[in-house]
């Protein structure tokens, strides 16, 4: 039997919902969290936060607990304990380039020349074993994405941005000049305070929910960015938990999750090993069932796999039948 939840579009009974949901959720903005137990009867879960503000240490009682804290997840580890996140063989170098009040320049303009639809588009820029991604985003700010094959660097702390030093963004520049058009090389050389992700994700999980405790975003599918959609598949996981909490109430808390579970693990799980063979292919990597990609003499058909719409469910992200 097909069930609707992941085809309705979200109406005011549903936003009315939502509010609701919003103000009953403990929000984990303002308070650390420190770790979780699940009482024997497995309702509800107690969870230890620290508050941001006065260095507090409270408990908080919920039904639920969303874990929504990124791919580096605590709240994953309490049930993975041995899940370590692959290392894709590349870190991305990022920056923003704030062009406010310098419209006119002539690296902008002859930016706006080399790429015309910038504002309209993301372009990719492939390079032999490499390849940058650039846009327009709002408040006249340029942004820029350039992937490097590397080893794994050593990370400090929990987090996979780097800190970089003044002698790395100077061999960053001299790459730029010889490997991109000199309109983008020098929006690289221009940013202030480049900085780099090392480039993660790990194999699709097998369940996404431990009693009451769901996991979502990136602590579900730590993903590498090649698909351009990571913030889409954690609002998509969002959304649909909230319809399958909306089905089936408190009382139901197990169908709720099984059903969230049935619907996103077969979406997600495609679209992480779609985007990992999208990275391997752009940064010229050996794949088992493919030549390594060379842009120079690359035909329409080699391209074909690294189009956004092939990414699985690009058109009918939701489309999902749950049965
Ligand atoms: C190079 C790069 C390019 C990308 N490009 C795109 C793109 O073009 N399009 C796209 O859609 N996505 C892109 N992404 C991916 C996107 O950034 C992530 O998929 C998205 O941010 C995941 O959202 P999330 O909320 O699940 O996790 P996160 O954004 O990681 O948020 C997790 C949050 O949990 C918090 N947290 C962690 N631990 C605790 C704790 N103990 N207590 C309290 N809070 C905690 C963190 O501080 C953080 O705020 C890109 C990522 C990278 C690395």
């Amino acid at each position: 039997m097909r069930t609707s939840i992941s085809e309705r579009p979200i109406g005011p009974t549903s936003m009315a919902f939502y509010m609701e949901l919003y103000r009953s959720i403990q929000f984990c903005g303002v308070h650390l969290f420190l770790s979780f137990c699940i009482s024997d009867d497995k309702a509800p879960v107690k969870v230890m936060a620290r508050v941001l503000e006065n260095e507090e240490v409270i408990q908080i009682v919920a039904d639920l607990l969303v874990a929504a804290d990124g791919c580096l997840s605590t709240i994953r580890r309490n049930f993975l304990p041995d899940l370590r996140l692959r290392y894709s063989g590349y870190s991305a170098w990022r920056g923003v380039l704030d062009f406010s009040g310098d419209e006119n320049s002539d690296t902008i303009i002859n930016l706006r020349k080399a790429y015309p639809e910038l504002g309209k588009c993301l372009y990719f820029n492939q390079g032999s074993g490499t390849h940058c991604v650039l846009f327009e985003l709002q408040n006249k700010r340029i942004n820029w994405i350039w992937y490097i094959n590397q080893p794994e660097p050593e990370l400090k702390g929990n987090s996979v941005t780097m800190k970089v030093s003044s002698n790395m963004i100077e061999k960053l520049h001299e790459e730029a000049e010889k490997i991109w058009v000199p309109e983008l090389s020098r929006i690289v050389k221009e940013t202030k305070e480049p900085f780099v992700n090392v480039i993660y994700d790990c194999d699709p999980l097998e369940q996404l929910f431990w009693d009451n405790v769901v996991l979502i975003g990136d602590a579900a599918h730590p993903i590498t960015p090649h698909g351009s959609r990571s913030t889409n598949m954690s609002i998509l996981d969002a959304a649909i938990l909230g319809r399958c909490l909306e089905k089936w109430k408190l009382g139901n808390l197990a169908m709720a999750l099984k059903e969230f579970q049935s619907i996103r693990l077969p979406v997600i799980s495609k679209q992480v090993l779609h985007s990992r063979r999208m990275g391997r292919i752009k940064q010229g990597l050996v794949l088992p069932d493919r030549k390594i990609f060379d842009p120079k003499t690359a035909t329409p058909e080699d391209c074909q796999e690294l189009l956004q719409k092939s990414v699985p469910f690009f058109a009918t992200p939701s489309l999902v039948d749950s049965t």
